[in-house]
């Protein structure tokens, strides 16, 4: 059911009764048993009464003392002035809580409503109310006392209650036990205290108590007081522990915060760390992706960008020049070898620091790898700008490097390529500054050479013969030409020298000057050597085979650098020695004196390994290289070949001889046999022969002429003694002489 229909109904159905049962009363009441102290007593309740009420702390309940007027008023004046005064304090008790007309009346029909029934509960149970003081019996009037008490407490709780409940839509019960429970002290203490007074007043009259009013209200006063600094003391300890406890959450919250802030700032650092870590980790990666990591120079790939940089703005600005150096260091392989990679690697860091330290800061170095170095000279004003930093580059470079209680000396070739609008593309400058680091190093190395288009043209050219020189070799397009070598003591052919031709579909005749050393670079020298090599031996032992005079024919091979450090270069001899059948002590092999010099060391080794399989060795152009006499000494070496430069020197005078004196002497105190390369003259042969040089070769005698030519040579011409005539015929033409037109066998 719905109990807030109900709420309406009961309000009205109370306020009707209430006005009936005012209206009862007032017809029932006694006028002329009102007097002057019951005026004064109503004005008293409904003015001062109705508002006081009286805490009590420990039960948290509160008293109402105009119940106790309104029961005194009962016990003094009997039970209609009663009611009228509970209607009248009714309604005046709830003007400042309640603002609704209706609610007012609603309070003054309660307190009307239950004042009634008690007063008929206790006329019921008692008869008339004004004797009960007097009683003399303490079980009637404290068992009135009780009934006025209960019944006027069940009441006006339960209408209250009854009509709250019915306004929220609760339970009666609910409501009174909630609000109305500890009200009873209200009515269990007005009862008694009604009943006292009276008697006081019987025993001290009216006035009296009345006087003693004040003494009460200042009582009251006191306790209120009293009750305020409670609730003061209570609120400032309720405060101060809200405040504790408010100041130990805050704290807490504060250290919460600062460990958070604490977390954090880990979490934080841990980030900044990781991040640190990470960008350090991506600068590595790039600075290792740009840097060389032997030197930490800047690598190719850096030096290009910067160099596509640089040519941006030579097209861009009319008067911008730059210039790439391109450096390669001399016989750098040399230390590698004969110190070890570390001194190597030592060396190129060293010479990182020299080039660093001898640059402008807008200039750049790298390091291309290996012995290779470029330089990007930045906004030069020419090419002097270009050639003079060359130079001074050269000249650091070449004062002695101290590496590991060594001292490294070092040479470089540098090639300079002028930037320009010519150029459109980083990678061709670097090209250019190679090509001419090139042709600085065919000049005879530890210099400087400016690119030219004419050198492109000649690296283009090279290019070209690399790839015909490859064909060729497939092709057999490759001769081989053979000189003979004299010996000046018997004047036969003694033996003859293998050189190479390449006999090219367009160009004729190719020297071996033109295509040998580009041979050597490309690494085609190895399949070329090994098959002049095999043909020359097929070919001169054929010819030993011919006749027992020839059974002892030498054939001299060339070797170059590159075959003479190749490790299994014994192996290929000795394959080929078998194959064509060719005795080993008839092998000669020519070595020059400078790559014997340049890999000293290894040198020895190689020379040894080949004299054990019975083959000899000779050193080529002895005097145009730098000899040890040392490792001169040291080296297991047969012969020596004076070079043609001294031979060609020699002249009707003694003491241009005297180069050639001397090495034959030297030959001769090393136990090695002499060979004169280049004799053009008799001159030179009969100077050669006083001196006891052993053997000669030059166009005195032949040509280097094909193998069918040399065949014929060998068949006619023996023995070979030479002097001079000029009767054709007989004689043999002589090439080189201007005196005399012939030569004649003697
Ligand atoms: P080389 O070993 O010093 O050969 C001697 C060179 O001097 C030959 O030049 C020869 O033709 C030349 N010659 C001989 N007699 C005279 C003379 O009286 N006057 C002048 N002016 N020159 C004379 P060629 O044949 O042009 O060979 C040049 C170089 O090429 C050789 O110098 C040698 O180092 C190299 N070479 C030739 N063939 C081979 C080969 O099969 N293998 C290797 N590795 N190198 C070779
Ligand atoms: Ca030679
Ligand atoms: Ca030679």
């Amino acid at each position: 059911m719905n109990r807030q229909l109900l709420y309406n109904p009961l309000r009205w159905l109370i306020i009707g009764a209430g006005a009936v049962i005012c209206v009862v009363s007032a017809l029932n009441l006694k006028a002329e048993a009102l007097d002057t102290r019951f005026l004064f007593l109503t004005i008293l309740t409904v003015t001062v009464a109705s508002r006081i009420t009286v805490r009590m702390p420990s039960v948290n309940g509160r008293i109402t003392i105009s119940e106790t007027f309104i029961f005194l008023t009962m016990l003094l004046y009997g039970g209609e002035a009663a009611v009228l005064l509970a209607a009248a304090e009714g309604v005046c008790a709830s003007v400042r809580m309640v603002k609704k007309p209706a609610n007012l009346l609603l309070n003054g029909g309660v307190m009307a409503a239950s004042t009634f029934l008690t007063v008929w509960a206790l006329r019921s149970c008692f008869g008339p109310i004004i004797n009960l003081p007097h009683s003399s019996v303490p079980a009637t009037y404290v068992s009135a006392l009780c009934v006025m008490a209960l019944v006027q407490y069940v009441v006006n709780t339960g209408l209250a209650a009854a009509v709250q409940a019915c306004k929220m839509g609760e339970s009666v019960w609910h409501t009174w036990s909630k609000y109305c429970l500890w009200s009873s002290i209200t009515y269990l203490a007005g009862a008694p205290a009604a009943y006292l007074i009276v008697k006081l007043i019987a025993a001290v009259g009216f006035s009296a108590v009345m006087v003693s009013t004040p003494i009460i209200g200042i009582l009251y006063l006191t306790y209120r007081t009293y009750l305020k600094n409670i609730e003061v003391m209570a609120a400032a300890a309720k405060a101060e522990a809200a405040a504790a406890a408010e100041a130990e959450a805050s704290a807490a919250q504060a250290e919460q915060a600062r460990r958070h802030i604490e977390e954090l700032s880990h979490y934080i650092a841990e980030q900044e760390r990781i991040s640190q870590a990470l960008k350090e980790s991506k600068d590595h990666f790039r600075h290792a992706a740009f840097h060389d990591a032997l030197t930490g120079l800047p690598n190719r790939m850096l030096i290009t960008d910067n160099l596509r940089l640089a040519l941006e703005r030579a097209h861009r600005c009319a008067g911008y020049h730059f210039a790439v150096l391109f450096l390669d260091l001399d016989r750098f392989k040399n230390v590698n070898d004969s110190l070890g990679h570390t001194v190597g690697d030592e060396l190129l860091v060293a010479i990182a620091r020299r080039l660093e330290a001898g640059l402008r800061p807008a200039d750049m170095v790298a390091r291309l790898g290996g012995d290779e170095f470029a330089i990007l000279l930045d906004g030069i004003s020419g090419v002097g700008d270009a050639t003079g930093t060359a130079e001074r580059i050269q000249e650091a470079l070449s004062a002695p490097f101290s590496l590991r209680g060594h001292e490294v000396f070092t040479t470089t070739s540098v090639g300079i390529a002028l930037g320009g609008v010519g150029y459109e593309s980083p990678e061709d400058i670097l090209r250019d500054a190679d090509i001419a680091m090139y042709r600085a190093k065919d000049k005879g190395k530890a210099c400087h050479e400016v690119f030219a288009a004419s050198m492109y043209t000649r690296a283009v050219t090279l290019m070209q013969m690399e790839n015909d020189l490859r064909r060729a070799l497939e092709r057999e397009e490759l001769r081989v030409h053979y000189q003979p070598v004299v010996s000046l003591t018997t004047g036969r052919i003694s033996g003859f020298e293998a050189l190479v031709r390449w006999q090219h579909p367009e160009r004729g005749m190719v020297p071996p000057g033109d295509f040998i050393p580009m041979a050597e670079e490309t690494g085609l020298i190895l399949p070329l050597g090994l098959w002049v090599l095999r043909e020359a031996c097929r070919q001169v032992r054929e010819w030993q085979g011919r006749s027992p005079m020839h059974r002892a024919l030498t054939l001299s091979v060339n070797l170059s650098g590159k075959q003479f450090m190749q490790p299994d270069l014994v192996e290929h001899v000795e394959d080929v020695l078998r194959e064509t059948d060719f005795d080993p002590r008839c092998l000669q092999l020519e070595i020059t004196e400078s790559v014997l010099m340049d890999s000293a060391e290894s040198a020895v080794a190689m020379l040894e390994a080949l004299r054990a399989i019975g083959a000899r060795v000779s050193i080529d152009d002895f005097g145009t290289g730098y000899s040890s006499l040392s490792y001169l000494h040291r080296f297991p070496i047969n012969t020596l070949k004076i070079d043609r430069s001294f031979v060609g020197r020699m002249g009707p005078g003694v003491e241009k001889a005297e180069i050639v004196r001397t090495i034959v002497t030297l030959a001769r105190n090393l136990g090695m046999e002499v060979v004169a390369e280049g004799v053009e003259t008799l001159d030179q042969s009969e100077q050669l022969r006083a001196l006891e040089c052993d053997y000669a070769q030059g166009y005195l005698y032949s040509k280097p002429v094909s193998g069918e030519a040399a065949g014929a040579l060998l068949a006619k011409r023996s023995p070979w003694h030479l002097s001079y005539g000029d009767v054709p015929g007989e004689s043999y033409p002589a090439t080189a002489l201007n005196n005399v037109r012939y030569l004649k066998f003697a």
